[in-house]
């Protein structure tokens, strides 16, 4: 009797087991899976923290168009500013992992909202990311967790993965998880819109020197759009202007030091795109794909 229960439970749990091996197979099937790191600076003042690493995933894009116009001339470049959601997401007390749940829940649906809009006025059709906050590694459609990443963006299945770990708890940055989620966000508007269609397609068939310029293209505009996001919101107590020139000298310094290859760019030029997406505030200046090449370095 206790040996066929325990044949049954033997069974079940091998079952359950090749489920999730056959899920993992059929999902991470796409063709690439680069890891890229995204760091954010600390809570504190600068010197003191480890960078965060990070990583934006990537899918396939849906093969109706193709060229590089969908990146360099998207219809996104000619709707304006970014719609003001009057966002305010209320604070982020301490050690709640509750209160980081609502507070990200909240962000998340001012970006939805601002950026929704944007696509209506460029007449793309528009759908939300996921959203999954996660405080140990996961494996996601788009490979397994990169080693001290704290946030993904895996078009695979559209998801915004961002990791919150014991010191981001202990002592929360707002402002710094804020534009962490809306660069991850401004992944998957590149990827709702068609750019990254582009970016995915190019890189398939460049060299290794074009794929490090595509990818800074790429992580660059993010960063853009995030900052875009970020301008909605300047003066009021999440974007303070003392916070964010810390957080842009923050990059400057350090935006740079997580990645062995030069493939998000160097501080001054993320400083350089941040400074340019908050003060115009529209996503047109953030086309990095017919920028100067110089300026993309
Ligand atoms: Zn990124």
């Amino acid at each position: 009797m206790t040996l066929v229960a325990a044949v049954v439970a033997l069974a079940l749990a091998v079952a359950a087991l090749v489920l999730v091996l056959a899920d993992v197979a059929t999902t991470s099937a796409d063709p690439v899976n680069e890891a890229q790191k995204l760091a954010s600076p600390p809570a504190k003042a600068p010197g003191n923290g480890d960078a965060n690493g990070g990583g934006d995933g990537k899918g396939k894009q849906p093969a109706t168009q193709t060229g590089q116009s969908l990146a360099t001339a998207s219809r996104l470049y000619r709707t304006g500013r970014l719609a003001d959601v009057n966002c305010s997401p209320g604070a982020l007390p301490a050690g709640s992992m509750v209160a980081y749940r609502r507070f990200l829940t909240r962000v998340t649906a001012c970006l939805n909202k601002a950026w929704g809009a944007q696509f209506r006025k460029a007449r793309i059709s528009f759908t939300k990311p996921r959203l999954r906050i996660i405080t140990s590694k996961v494996h996601t459609p788009c490979g397994a967790w990169n080693t001290g990443a704290d946030g993904v963006y895996c078009a695979a299945d559209r998801t915004m993965y961002l990791m919150i770990s014991k010191d981001q708890l202990r002592n929360p940055f707002p402002l710094g998880i804020t534009r962490l989620i809306a660069h991850e966000y401004g992944h998957h508007v590149q990827q709702v819109s068609g750019i990254w269609r582009y970016y995915w397609t190019a890189r398939a068939i460049a060299g290794k020197a074009r794929r490090l310029q595509l990818s800074r293209n790429s992580e660059l505009q993010a960063e853009c759009f995030s900052a875009v996001f970020m301008s909605t919101m300047k003066g009021t107590s999440l974007v303070t202007d003392a916070d964010w020139a810390y957080t842009v000298n923050w990059f400057r310094k350090n935006g740079a030091k997580g990645w062995p290859q030069n493939d998000h760019g160097r501080g001054p030029t993320q400083a350089a795109w941040m400074t340019r997406g908050f003060n115009r505030g529209t996503p047109g200046a953030c086309n990095t794909w017919a920028a100067d090449p110089r300026k993309v370095t």
